[in-house]
């Protein structure tokens, strides 16, 4: 198959051309949520992500196999093994059993998946189904000495390895404070960075969900989840892992360590990993307490689309801060572009040739890192060209298979979609404006104030005025 696509590695932190093992087949493994409460916002923007990455290789004729787990088990509130069993604490928080609230909040994540147009991946794996591959990998690092047991616990050695740190050359140190939450020192680990495969003793001993295994009666670590059900699924040779920035380390580097030392050879290729989406207080995360979902979103009246729109204008690789006034001007564009393609005439012979050149400009768009802003305005472009209406519903329609905005069913959702702040201003307008919005942060964050000044006499030459706010930037017609 003929490689158009460009994607950027964490491993080689290039962007380089994507080359599966097999020619035309592409096996893609995702970190699935930890189901001891709803899915947030920005959790589901790298799940936005993930999907239209797989989308993205179908579109381009891959045939692609997706697994995803669902931990249910074994994620302490410290990626560092450390603390509580997440679970746990979500089954406390509201008197259930640990069984009850995985059911409820997987439920949950995939009727926000639905809602949000998110694929559900071809295998998807609850940890708690695979303890038997789990032990069994375990037992394999004890035999060939990457493993050794302490205090009750099976430990992976990571002094063992050549290059623990393949993701990047920071230092321990700096790499220890990506970790989440409280960092606690176990007594029992012959290295810092090692880290629990198999679990007996902890100081929470009430754990729920407990199985035997050759070292007593426990549950499995977090990270050989991950290891165990993509190699169960995928067999021993992985294309593409993918997962948000935080799962970079410690969890991507631990999996990378044990699949590696147990399978003998080199594991997955391409790493692909999502950017946070932030409030104004930082990164989102469950543990903070309140967080925004996407029943939140529709409470406030928003349609959980114009949230997925919103993700696809930035890049997966840039942070992305949450605002309402961003949201509210995304659902004005929103609404406009899905009433403009329901209002097209759809009589007439599709202009093949023309067609083609527009899905191959959707295409190079996404094959360029998956570059969603830039396949976004292939669709404004469609609308704008002369071709007619039964041509460019066509394409729409065909490049809806990747964006999931319902473009060309969604007339009656768009009517739902929030929008007060853009009012006035045409679609192919407020695409522009938030584009050069976002090209202005950049510039700001690169310390290039004379271009962000420029930036902004060049949208008020357009008649557009922009204002740096606490939630972010907001803009009105003047
Ligand atoms: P969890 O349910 O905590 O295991 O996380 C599920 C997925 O969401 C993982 O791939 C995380 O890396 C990702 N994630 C967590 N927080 C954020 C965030 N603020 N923005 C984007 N992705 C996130
Ligand atoms: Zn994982």
């Amino acid at each position: 198959m003929e490689n158009k696509f460009q994607l950027f590695n964490t491993l080689t932190r290039k962007v380089e051309p994507f080359v599966p093992n097999e020619d035309g087949k592409v096996k893609m493994y995702t970190c699935g949520p930890t189901v001891y409460h709803f899915a947030h916002i920005g959790n589901l923007r790298s799940y936005i992500m993930e999907d239209v990455l797989e989308k993205s290789l179908r579109f381009a004729g891959y045939d692609v196999k997706r697994v995803m787990n669902i931990t249910d088990v074994g994620h302490l509130s410290s990626d560092a093994d450390t603390g509580e069993d997440k679970m746990l604490k979500g089954a406390k928080r509201e008197n259930k059993s640990v069984m009850e609230i995985a059911k409820f909040y997987t439920d949950a994540f995939f009727s926000d998946c639905g809602k949000l147009n998110i694929k559900t991946p071809d295998v998807v794996e609850p940890a708690t189904n695979c303890i038997s591959e789990f032990i069994h990998m375990v037992e394999v690092l004890l035999e060939k000495g990457y493993a050794y047991e302490a205090g009750g616990n099976i430990y992976f050695d990571t002094a063992k390895l050549d290059d623990y740190y393949v993701f990047s050359s920071q230092s321990e140190k700096e790499l220890l404070v990506g970790v989440r939450d409280d960092v606690e020192q176990d007594e029992n680990k012959k290295n810092k960075s090692d880290f629990v495969l198999w679990f007996t003793k902890s100081k929470f001993d009430a754990q729920e969900l407990k199985w035997d295994s050759p070292w007593g009666v426990g549950y499995p670590g977090w990270h050989i989840e991950c290891s165990g059900i993509s190699i169960k699924h995928l067999g021993e040779y992985m294309d593409i892992h993918c997962g948000g920035v935080d799962n970079i380390f410690p969890h991507h580097t631990n999996e990378i360590a044990q699949s590696e030392a147990y399978l003998g050879h080199k594991w997955c290729n391409y790493w692909f990993h999502v950017h946070h989406l932030n409030d104004r207080s930082g990164k989102m995360s469950k543990s903070k307490g309140d967080f925004l979902t996407v029943s939140l979103l529709e409470e406030k009246g928003y349609h959980p689309l114009v949230y997925r729109m919103f993700c696809l204008q930035s890049h997966y690789r840039k942070p992305l801060e949450f605002s309402y006034e961003v949201l509210d001007q995304v659902a004005a564009a929103y609404q406009k572009l899905v009433k403009r393609i329901a209002g097209l005439d759809k009589n007439g012979e599709i202009d093949v040739a023309k067609k083609a050149v527009y899905h191959e400009k959707f295409l190079e768009a996404l094959a360029n890192d998956i570059n969603t802003s830039s396949a976004l305005t292939v669709v404004y472009d469609v609308l704008k060209d002369d071709m007619n209406g039964a041509t460019k519903y066509a394409l729409v329609e065909e490049m809806d298979y990747v964006l999931g905005l319902n473009l060309t069913t969604g007339e009656a959702e768009a009517g739902k979609a929030a929008g007060t702040a853009a009012g006035g201003a045409d679609d192919e307008l407020t695409a522009f404006i938030l584009a050069k919005i976002e090209e202005r942060k950049e510039a700001k964050k690169a310390k290039d104030f004379a271009k962000a000044d420029a930036i902004r006499e060049e949208l008020l030459a357009k008649g557009v005025a922009i204002k740096d706010t606490r939630e972010g930037v907001v803009w009105e017609l003047v």
